[in-house]
């Protein structure tokens, strides 16, 4: 932490938020896990206490700890939250890069209980062996095993109390399978609560995206992880220019070409001369609009956005700029503020490289 007394001095270092992404074989319940973490969020936060974000959710650290009840002693924290990319999935995994690593700071990986590894399953290890994205896995749908006795949004090992003998033992057949597998591609792991070293051992924590059970611990492991081994690459400087990935380039009524992108670093403000990563050229445009969506009790004939005159890392906002046709998703996107404009576009440049050779 910086020593200065002016908080938005320029070079003031703050813990920003994890960015974390969500991955798995399809139908495993990646959407649906992400719709039940929104879900909890909205329920158990204050009105006004979810950030509205544009491709992201944010769930902050007070609304977790709501969530994850005795799971989580705040005061053990001091990141923010857990902002969560919308997009789950390889593809966009794999196209959001940020400084040649990948955007998400860490990730989820979902597997079907019963369906087990599947193909995707060991592509998407692969990818965060490669990419050395620290992970937990949630073993899905332990809901769906025969004789299963839900508790809705409960912890998981409270759930797993109320259960018969036999339906604790196939989940743990069924669990221990899920070890197998990660073990035979090079993971030690075990489950959530038997791990003491996180960096070493992949977690695995069993969960319901359709009855809640378990995201309570989800949340608090994610946390947890981020807090241990993320801290130091947490640090950003809050003051300075802002650094993003483009998530989607878009057409929006009243603002022309718009990119909605992610914020990983820095500030951006609504008067900012950008660089963004282009089909032919890095683009040098100004801001003309920085836009978050409206609450929904405010939507009526409005516009669905509203503007905000800057934004701070991490976060997922709408960048409306003249010239935006070219940008393209997956690129670099990099405020200049006070700097040469051509050592910007240097930099954009040489992204953009590193992109194109993977
Ligand atoms: P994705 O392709 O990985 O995003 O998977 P979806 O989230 O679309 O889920 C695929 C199907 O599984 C949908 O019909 C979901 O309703 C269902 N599903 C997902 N998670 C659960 C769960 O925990 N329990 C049950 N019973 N069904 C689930």
């Amino acid at each position: 932490m910086s020593d200065s007394s002016d908080a938005g001095d320029p070079g003031t270092d703050t813990l920003r938020t994890p960015i974390v992404a969500v991955l798995g074989h399809v139908d495993h319940g990646k959407t649906s896990l992400l719709d039940k973490v929104r879900g909890s969020a909205v329920i158990e936060g204050e009105a006004g206490a979810i950030t509205q974000h544009i491709g992201a959710t944010a769930v902050p650290l007070d609304v977790i700890s709501d969530i994850a009840g005795s799971l989580v002693d705040p005061t053990d924290f001091d990141l923010p939250g857990l902002l969560f990319i919308d997009t789950p999935g390889h593809h966009s995994f794999t196209t959001l890069r940020s400084r040649g690593g990948a955007l998400a700071d860490i990730a989820i990986l979902v597997v079907d209980v019963n369906d087990g590894f599947q193909p995707q399953t060991i592509e998407a290890l692969d990818i965060l062996k490669r990419t050395q994205t620290p992970f937990v896995v949630a073993a899905n749908k332990v809901d769906t095993l025969p004789g299963w006795n839900p508790v809705e949004d409960a912890p998981i090992q409270q759930s797993m109390e109320t259960q018969s003998d036999r339906v604790q033992q196939q989940l743990n057949q069924e669990l221990y399978e899920i070890v197998g597998e990660l073990s035979d591609h090079g993971f030690s792991a075990d489950m959530y609560w038997q791990v003491r070293n996180f960096q070493q051992n992949v977690g695995v924590v069993p969960v319901s995206a359709m009855t809640g059970e378990g995201v309570p611990d989800l949340l608090t492991v994610m946390m947890g992880l981020a807090q241990r081994y993320m801290k130091e690459e947490m640090q950003v400087d809050v003051g300075g220019p802002g650094v993003g990935t483009v998530l989607e380039v878009k057409e929006e009524k009243g603002f022309g070409t718009t990119v909605d992108i992610v914020l990983y670093d820095g500030t951006i403000r609504a008067d900012d001369v950008i660089v963004v990563g282009g089909e032919n050229n890095p683009i040098v445009t100004e801001v003309r609009a920085l836009l978050q969506p409206r609450p929904l009790a405010e939507i009526r004939t409005e516009s669905r956005f509203e503007q905000v005159d800057e934004v701070m890392a991490a976060a997922g906002i709408k960048v409306a700029a003249p010239d935006l046709d070219e940008a393209m998703s997956g690129a670099p996107i990099r405020v200049v503020r006070d700097r040469p404009v051509e050592e910007v576009e240097r930099e954009v440049r040489s992204e953009l490289a590193e992109i194109a050779v993977e």
